[in-house]
């Protein structure tokens, strides 16, 4: 089934050193899988920019493939192109690139204002050494005001440059086949790959979602919220839901699965194994 196919591993950037040690395990059972890339996140507003790094160059050199996420956080447009040749100095050669969120209190990002800008300057102080990837919607940005606008500047950021795009997580296929078919019919042609959120703390799932705009179904909801504090049940069922999401994405046609780990690799590998997804 996962032929030509893509399939990643997404870890937050590690504030402690527990964190680190947790990161580590769960890169260790998820190489397993061969996956084509992990990435690692760059906290809002640059403020893990130390754990990013390191997380980066640390599973580099384990041989892992591996996506830094870059945001401006802040940073002058120089700085970032340092970081950008010290990546590929060390052999790095795929960048996930944002505009990060904004960190409350901080009321703009400086001198670059949307991801459009950042995979600019990407392409031109290192031409086509990497590969782009950018944040996708299918349910419509926060912040967007409609559709036409999320797709006009979707548009030009694929158009500055990116080759692909990863979306935000969300629970209803056909939200994702519709945006698909959107960009299409604007001329987006790039690999658009789901975003896959496996559900394992449902507490703080909705919490996340109320803030970044991922709808999370009322029928999903209800049943959830059926389980009070019942851990096992709220794993099982999320495990089936997101199972099925993925199945129906890649029946579909979806071009790969990118995991939201939260550094935990049990939850996707018991949604992996369940896709008979073999080692690639
Ligand atoms: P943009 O593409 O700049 O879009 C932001 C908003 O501005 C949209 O509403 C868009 O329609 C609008 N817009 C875009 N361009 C223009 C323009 N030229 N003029 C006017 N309006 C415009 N956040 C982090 O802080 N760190 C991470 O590591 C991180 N990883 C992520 C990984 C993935 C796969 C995804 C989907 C999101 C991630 N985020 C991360 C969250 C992301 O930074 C936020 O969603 C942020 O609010 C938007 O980032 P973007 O790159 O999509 O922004």
């Amino acid at each position: 089934m996962n032929d030509n196919k893509n399939f990643s591993f997404e870890f937050s950037a590690p504030k402690t050193t527990a964190g680190v040690d947790q990161l580590k395990r769960a890169h260790g059972r998820l190489s397993k899988l061969a996956p084509d890339f992990f990435s690692v996140t760059y906290g809002a507003g640059g403020s893990t920019k130390e754990g990013t790094v390191q997380t980066v160059l640390d599973l580099n050199d384990s041989g892992s493939e591996v996506a830094p996420h870059l945001s401006f956080g802040g940073s002058a447009p120089e700085k970032i192109v340092d970081l950008l040749n010290m990546y590929k100095e060390n052999g790095i050669n795929r960048i996930v690139a944002l505009r990060g969120d904004v960190p409350s209190g901080m009321g703009s990002l400086g001198v670059l204002r949307y991801a459009n800008e950042l995979v600019e300057l990407i392409r031109s102080s290192t031409g086509d050494h990497f590969h782009i990837e950018v944040a996708a919607y299918p349910e419509i940005h926060p912040e967007s005001p409609n559709v036409e606008s999320e797709l006009k500047y979707f548009k030009i950021k694929v158009d500055a440059g990116a080759d692909s795009a990863i979306t935000q997580y969300f629970y209803n296929a056909d939200a994702y086949f519709h945006f698909v078919d959107r960009c299409s019919t604007h001329g987006i042609n790039i690999p658009i790959v789901p975003g896959i959120m496996p559900i394992v703390n449902y507490t703080n799932l909705a919490r996340f979602s109320d803030n970044c705009g991922a709808e999370i179904p009322q029928w999903i909801r209800k049943q959830m919220e059926s389980y009070h504090n019942d851990k096992k049940s709220v794993q099982q069922f999320g495990e089936e839901v997101v199972t099925r999401l993925c199945e129906k994405l890649l029946e579909g046609g979806a071009p790969g699965l990118h995991f939201y780990t939260l550094n935990q690799a049990l939850p996707s590998i018991r949604i992996w194994k369940n896709l008979n997804l073999d080692a690639k």
